[in-house]
């Protein structure tokens, strides 16, 4: 029996997880190396629309996905308190938490026999497939991928040239329970914008009948709004319907940055970069995860369909980019026209997560 071909995954995040599980079903060896101590991510909740649907699907954790996800009703959006939008959400959009996408897929990576290393910080790949930890061991293998995020340094690595914009707007992530906000008009999504006292937004997202989260908005110039841990009195000032969840999760915050990462090329040799680290985008769509789970089952079946692992790898960037590059764009041009630095907008900002780019 031929030898089974050996991955060397770098990051557990979601797009590594499911590489990872992609190649065990068709026969590779593989290995995960998360730098992190322990499998948790950060960053509260998540929209899965249509492509990370199917990429689940496609890893055959449909049902249990199902059993993790949150069907909000609707998605509204109200600006200086007037609703200006509501749309049922007809199947469009799920919503959960990370965590509980996170340890769905860390279960399936373990059940089709993944290797997941904790603590193992890759420092260093090669074109040939050396990956070099930070312990200075070093691993070969017929394929790395890098989905190590923002932060990747492969592109260095394999002197890939990268571009990186970064926009005007920062994000708090607050992750909390639902204690205030159990009625069922909170069952839904809904995106509140302030222009009146300041240029602020709080994206309501619930995840589960317990928990929600709230993405927190305001220009980076923002300082006081943009503060760690978040300033409740300024916060609640625009949105006292989120004053006692605030308060509840002060401490359970992340800031970011808007940003986009494009690469003159997705691959070197017999290393693949995918996930933010390949094409990272505003999430002003609510769309990175989704479409890096799609790029991560495609680059699989490209692999599959072709003994040629050169080959493969042109052809599964040829195929995707060009729709990874429209969804980045359709990103960067929403939270342009929308940027809450430049004063409310003609059109009210229309966006339902799930629609197609036609849609708004
Ligand atoms: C505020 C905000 C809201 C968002 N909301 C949504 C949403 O609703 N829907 C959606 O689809 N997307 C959303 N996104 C985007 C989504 O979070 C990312 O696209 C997604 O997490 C990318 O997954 P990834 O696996 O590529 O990278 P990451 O999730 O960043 O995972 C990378 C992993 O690699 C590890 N790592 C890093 N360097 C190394 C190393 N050298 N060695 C070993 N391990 C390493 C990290 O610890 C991490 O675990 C949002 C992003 C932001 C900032």
């Amino acid at each position: 029996m031929a030898m089974a071909k050996k991955a060397e995954i770098i990051g557990a995040g979601p797009v590594g997880l499911a590489i990872a599980i992609a190649l065990s079903r068709i026969g590779w060896s593989v290995r995960v190396h998360e730098s992190a101590q322990f499998l948790r991510p950060s960053g509260g909740g998540l929209y899965i629309q249509s492509q990370g649907i199917q990429a689940l699907n496609a890893l055959g954790l449909c049902d249990e996905f199902e059993s993790i996800a949150w069907r909000p009703p609707f998605f509204e959006t109200r600006v200086d308190g007037v609703r200006s939008t509501h749309e049922a959400n007809t199947g469009l959009f799920r919503t959960m938490l990370r965590q509980d996408l996170h340890d769905l897929l860390v279960k399936a990576a373990r059940q089709h026999g993944v290797v997941i290393a904790t603590g193992s910080h890759a420092d260093h790949v090669n074109a040939e497939g050396v990956v070099t930890l930070a312990d200075g061991r070093r691993s070969e293998a017929d394929l790395v991928v890098a989905a190590d995020g923002v932060g990747s340094q492969a592109f260095r690595d394999l002197k890939i040239e990268q571009s990186r914009e970064r926009f005007s707007e920062g994000l708090i992530r607050v992750l909390a329970r639902r204690s205030s906000l159990r009625e069922p008009q909170w069952d839904g999504a809904i995106d509140f914008w302030r222009y009146d006292k300041r240029p602020l937004r709080v994206l309501y997202t619930p995840c589960t009948a317990d928990y929600c989260y709230l993405a927190l908005m305001a220009p980076v110039s923002d300082a006081d709004a943009m503060q760690l841990p978040v300033n409740v009195d300024l916060w609640s000032a625009s949105f006292p319907e989120f004053e006692p969840v605030l308060n509840q999760a002060e401490n359970a915050t992340r800031f970011d940055r808007y940003g986009r990462i494009t690469l003159s090329q997705w691959s070197k040799g017999r290393v693949a970069i995918v996930g933010d680290a390949a094409h990272a985008m505003p999430s002003s769509r609510g769309q990175g995860a989704n479409v890096g789970l799609g790029n991560a089952i495609a680059l699989a079946s490209h692999i599959e369909a072709s003994s040629d692992l050169d080959r493969a790898l042109q052809r599964w960037e040829q195929a995707q980019r060009p729709a990874v590059e429209v969804i980045q764009d359709e990103a960067v041009r929403l939270v342009r026209s929308r940027a809450l630095d430049r004063g409310r907008p003609e059109q009210e900002p229309h966006f339902v997560p799930g629609a197609t780019l036609q849609q708004f």
